[in-house]
């Protein structure tokens, strides 16, 4: 596999030469850099390792840190123009409720750009917009 993370290193390098900015964590109040999920796409996560760990966890935020993400699907107001179909007290499992890029731009990660969906919302908006599944497809590769 040493072929495969060569071409991950370069195009690491790419991503910064290109003026790429490594994201910084959507929680507020954290400014560390968020993971990146795979070099080769250029495709990051929306939280830092810490963050991440906590929530996973589901331990308080380090001081002067708030976490972004909602513990409900934030679409029960019929923003994506569908209703969640799941009650808005329905206890969701870690993992199930996605954080959403509203513009798509999984750059952006501006808490006003941050959505909490469901995993049910979240991939029917993704169906209709096409933005799902970010990992296969970052947008600068191939340029
Ligand atoms: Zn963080
Ligand atoms: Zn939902």
């Amino acid at each position: 596999m040493a072929s495969e993370s060569s071409k991950s290193l370069e195009m690491k390098e790419k991503f910064f030469t290109d003026g790429g900015i490594h994201p910084t964590c959507a929680n507020k109040g954290c400014d560390n850099k968020v993971i990146v999920r795979d070099w080769l796409y250029h495709s990051f996560k929306h939280y830092c390792s810490d963050c991440n760990n906590r929530m996973k966890k589901g331990i308080e935020p380090r001081p002067g840190v708030e976490f972004h993400k909602k513990n409900y699907c934030e679409n029960k107001d019929g923003r994506l123009g569908f209703e969640c179909p799941v009650a808005l007290d329905f206890m969701w499992e870690n993992g199930e409720l996605h954080s959403d890029h509203i513009d798509g731009d999984h750059y952006n990660n501006d808490p006003s750009n941050l959505q909490t969906l469901c995993s049910i919302c979240h991939s029917r908006k993704g169906h209709t917009s096409g933005d799902f599944n970010s990992s296969k497809k970052g947008r600068r590769v191939g340029k």
